[in-house]
C-alpha cells in the first residue's frame, strides 16, 4: 500500500489504519481536548478550539505522517463561565470519563504514543489524568501536553518576553495572546473596535496568573466574579505579526515535542514482589 499521507485520524479506511499501526515508527496520536466559552465581546467562543484545531492540523501536515489527530472532543469542564451566553458545560467525571475512553480506545488497537491535546486552562487537570488513565488501562505512552500559551506558555516562553506589548498580566484569557492569534489565524472573527483591557485576576505575592511568574496555588473562580466582560488580559495590543510569530514558533517547536515524544521507550515492568 503507498505511504499514507492524510493527517486525520478518522480520515483513514480501517485497512489504511492497520497499515498505519505497522508503520515503523508509528505515528503519534494527538487526541484534542478544547472547549466552547466566552473569549470577551471581541471573539468568538470558538476561540480555543480554532487555536488547537489550526495548530494541529498545521503541525500533522508538516510532520510528513508522524502525526495523526483524532476529531477534536469539542466541550470542556466550563461550569465557571455558565455567567456567559453559550457556554457549553461538562462535568469532571464525564470530561475524565469521555477523554480517557478515547485515549484508551487509540491505545486498545495498538497505538503505542498517544498525546491529550488540550487547548482550555481548565481542561489541564483532567487531561493529566485521562493521560495517567490510559498508560495504567493500556501500558501505552499517554502524556497530555498544550498548544494554548495561554494555558501554558512553555513552548513560547522566549517569544511571549521578546515580542509582547502588554504589560504585566496581559497574555492570559482573550487577551494579548489569543486575540493575536485569532488575529493571525481567523481575522474576520476578530472584532477588534470591543477589543478591552481587563487584567482581573488578583496579584497576591503566593498567586498569580500571568507569564512568567508561576503561582504557588491553583484557584479558578466563577468567571463572572472576576471579570466583567470574559477577559483576562490585554486585548487591545495584540497583533497579527505577534499571532503570525506565535503560531509559526508554536508549530515548529510541537513538531518537534511530537517527534521527541515519539523516542520514549516502552520498558517492561518488573515485579519485585
Ligand atoms: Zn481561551
Amino acid at each position: 500500500m503507498a505511504e499514507i499521507k492524510e493527517w486525520r485520524y478518522d480520515r483513514l479506511t480501517w485497512l489504511e489504519m492497520k497499515s498505519s499501526l505497522a508503520r515503523q515508527p508509528q505515528p503519534v496520536i494527538a487526541v484534542p481536548f478544547g472547549a466552547v466559552e466566552d473569549h470577551g465581546p471581541h471573539l468568538p467562543i470558538s476561540t480555543d478550539n480554532d487555536i488547537l484545531n489550526t495548530v494541529l492540523e498545521e503541525t500533522a501536515q508538516r510532520s510528513e505522517g508522524d502525526l495523526l489527530v483524532t476529531p477534536t472532543i469539542p466541550f470542556g469542564l466550563d461550569e465557571h463561565h455558565m455567567d456567559f451566553p453559550g457556554t457549553i458545560a461538562v462535568d469532571i467525571e464525564t470530561c475524565l470519563a469521555y477523554v480517557s475512553q478515547v485515549a484508551i480506545s487509540v491505545a486498545r488497537h495498538g497505538f503505542t504514543h498517544i498525546l491529550i491535546v488540550n487547548g482550555h486552562g481548565s481542561n489541564h487537570s483532567i487531561a493529566d489524568l485521562a493521560a495517567r488513565k490510559c498508560v495504567l488501562a493500556t501500558g501505552a505512552i499517554c502524556a497530555s501536553t498544550t498548544v494554548n500559551a495561554a494555558v501554558d506558555p512553555s513552548l513560547v516562553n522566549d517569544v511571549l518576553e521578546t515580542h509582547r506589548k502588554g504589560g504585566p498580566g496581559s497574555i492570559s484569557h482573550a487577551g494579548e495572546y489569543e486575540t493575536s492569534m485569532m488575529l493571525h489565524l481567523l481575522p474576520d472573527y476578530v472584532q477588534m473596535d470591543k477589543a478591552k483591557l481587563d487584567v482581573c485576576q488578583l496579584k497576591l505575592k503566593y498567586f498569580n496568573w500571568d507569564y512568567p511568574e508561576p503561582s504557588s496555588f491553583s484557584w479558578q473562580d466563577y468567571w463572572s466574579r472576576m471579570s466583567k466582560e470574559g477577559i483576562c488580559g490585554d486585548a487591545t495590543v495584540a497583533s497579527p505579526e505577534f499571532g503570525q510569530v506565535l503560531f509559526e514558533t508554536t508549530v515548529t517547536r510541537f513538531l518537534e515535542l511530537v517527534r521527541e515524544f515519539r523516542t520514549i521507550p516502552i520498558r517492561e515492568r518488573v515485579d519485585h514482589h
